[in-house]
């Protein structure tokens, strides 16, 4: 009798999609997955949906209301492994923005009608909430470093995604640096690979959308931007993008708002 092939959840919580349609967007590798594993259940490709179990559930999105709190513990029981995709499901995304202000009044700048608006004051990862097996960094993720994470799931490796710094995939494509070239704020030092050094390769700094890399000192990064020229203004804001809320670019933008405060 043939083995039951793995199967595959894909959830969405609060996201712009652009993570799941990465998993779309991988055209030449998907029919090899899909002869792998069974995708039981995934709205955003297929209206079928098969109830139970799943063995691995990739999560998009971040946690911002009372319902995705309940949902994501039951995403967790129904998933014997649970692996996170993108800024919004590893650090509470752009949507983070709201913990460094008041909620409501976001609410009613963006919204004609707030009252029908039911939403948490915060917006966290999902590792927050519930254990996370892995995590796999960038807005949008890489869909390369996304195939190997599903085939090591499937031949039970370790995933090869690195956890070092944008700054080495620079040198390894021999990228002259912006900031020592070009005196350009570049969070590339603290910055998680898996872009391939994008940004810097087109002589732009890097602002960080694959989170903080394995040890980041972001202070001492903070330092060279001062030196450049940027105020804790700045300072405090160059770190609140897309992972604004990852704890090494939360802890470093509220020290400089603090600075900035005080004046
Ligand atoms: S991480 Fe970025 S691309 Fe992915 S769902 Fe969130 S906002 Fe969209
Ligand atoms: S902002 Fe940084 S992490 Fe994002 S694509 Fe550009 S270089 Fe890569």
């Amino acid at each position: 009798m043939e083995a039951r092939k793995p199967r595959l959840a894909v959830w969405k919580f609060a996201s712009c999609d652009g993570c799941q349609l990465s998993l779309l967007d991988c055209e030449d590798e998907l029919l090899a997955i899909a002869g792998a594993i069974d995708i039981a259940y995934f709205p955003e490709a297929t209206r079928g949906e098969v109830k139970g179990v799943y063995d691995l559930s990739l999560v998009e999105g971040s946690v911002t209301t009372a319902h995705d709190v309940e949902r994501i513990h039951e995403v967790r029981r129904r998933s014997k492994t649970l692996i996170t995709i993108g800024a919004c499901a590893t650090s509470g995304g752009i949507q983070a923005l709201r913990n460094f202000a008041d909620v409501r009044e976001y609410i009613s700048i963006v919204y004609a009608h707030p009252e029908y608006i039911h939403t948490l004051e915060t917006s966290t990862a999902i590792s927050e909430h519930v254990p996370v097996d892995f995590e796999l960094r960038g807005c949008p993720i890489n869909k390369g470093q996304l195939v190997d994470v599903v085939s090591a799931f499937l031949a039970g490796r370790r995933p090869n995604t690195q956890a070092h710094s944008v700054c080495i995939q620079c040198k390894l494509k021999g990228n002259v640096c912006v900031m020592v070239a070009k005196a350009t704020p570049c969070l590339g030092p603290v910055t998680h690979e898996g872009c391939g050094a994008l940004c810097p390769s087109y002589d732009r700094g890097c602002y960080g959308c694959f989170g903080p890399k394995e040890t980041p000192n972001a202070p001492s990064l903070s330092g060279w931007f001062a030196r450049m020229g940027m105020d804790s203004k700045g300072l405090g804001r160059i770190y609140r993008t897309f992972n604004a809320n990852a704890e090494p670019f939360r802890k470093e933008s509220e020290r400089h708002d603090a600075q900035d405060r005080k004046g």
